[in-house]
């Protein structure tokens, strides 16, 4: 009795959109009672787009939409895609120029050379590990778009800060009663992001979520995972990125967005397809029934 049980448990969640990778995931499901929800693109949709570009004094916005546009152009992040789509748009359907080099500083931005200029984009912390400051009007713009709930991006070129850009994306509408759900079922839900703390206080504050872990780099989200364990909890952790995967691997149990990254559903011991964050809480009330039919 006790496989056909877990066979009608994995061939239900099929039905539910949840694809389980063996029959024993089911057991670590129905311990979870604390699960982790990455922000950016598990409770909001992840599709950003670019609401307001602040220059510092004396730089023009067009040169800043064309180098900022073209070296987040080469990038896949979904900020990236907001601020080079955004700068096409500004420049009124202007093609951006190829950057002559490009790299990705996960966690914090992007780099690369355009027009012969060495263009940084991304978090202030990305400026100043090349020791680059913001003037006041700079830092006040940061501010308030932050207090807005709204995610600051700095831009630099050529070794001085230039412009703000104010991107955002909205909490997906079924992650208000995916929290809930979980929290019916005993669950303990905490926010894990590397967005600032502003950001990812209005987004827990939305979704009805108290605890919250911000600015944590990519490397270290998995730290915090086994922070949580190391108390005796059983975690599942939710992601989408390449970002989450090692995260995901170490969590009790790893659920990938079906929606996101090949990493992240790698990574994962069972992935909610449509990316709709309720069928994780249909995820666990699955598991506790079948278990409860086979004991
Ligand atoms: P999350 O954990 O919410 O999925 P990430 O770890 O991918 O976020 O990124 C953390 C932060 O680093 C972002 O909120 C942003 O400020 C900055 N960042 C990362 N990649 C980029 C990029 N390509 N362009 C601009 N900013 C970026
Ligand atoms: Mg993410």
């Amino acid at each position: 009795a006790t496989p056909t049980a877990l066979m009608v448990g994995t061939g239900r969640g099929a039905q539910l959109g949840i694809l389980i990778k063996g029959p024993e995931v089911l057991e670590t499901t129905r311990r979870a009672d604390t699960i982790v929800l990455d922000k950016t693109g598990t409770v909001t949709t992840g599709k950003m787009t670019l609401l307001a570009v602040h220059t510092a004094d004396g730089t023009d916005e067009n040169d800043v939409l064309r180098l900022a546009g073209a070296v987040e152009h080469s990038s896949e992040h979904p900020i990236a895609q907001a601020v080079a789509a955004g700068a096409v748009e500004r420049l009124g359907g202007a093609t951006l120029p190829a950057p002559e080099s490009f790299a990705n500083v996960p966690g914090l931005g992007v780099q690369g050379v355009v027009d012969g200029h060495a263009v940084l984009v991304g978090r202030e912390k990305l400026l100043a590990e090349w020791e680059i400051r913001l003037p006041a009007e700079l830092a006040r713009a940061k501010a308030e778009s932050e207090s807005a709930g709204r995610t600051a991006i700095t831009v630099a070129w050529d070794g001085e800060a230039r412009a703000v850009l104010e991107v955002a994306d909205a909490v997906k509408d079924t992650s208000a009663e995916a929290v809930r759900r979980l929290r019916a079922l005993g669950l303990t839900p905490i926010l894990l992001t590397g967005d600032n703390r502003a950001v990812a206080d209005a987004v827990a504050r939305e979704v009805g979520i108290d605890e919250v872990y911000a600015e944590v780099m990519p490397e270290d989200k998995v730290d915090v995972v086994k922070r949580l364990q190391a108390e005796g909890r059983s975690v599942a952790m939710v992601g989408d990125g390449v970002n989450d995967a090692a995260a995901l691997a170490q969590a009790d149990l790893g659920l990938a967005m079906g929606t996101g990254t090949d990493a992240a559903i790698e990574a994962g011991d069972l992935t909610l397809v449509r990316g709709d964050l309720r069928a994780a809480a249909d995820a666990i009330r699955l598991a506790r029934r079948t278990l409860s039919t086979i004991r």
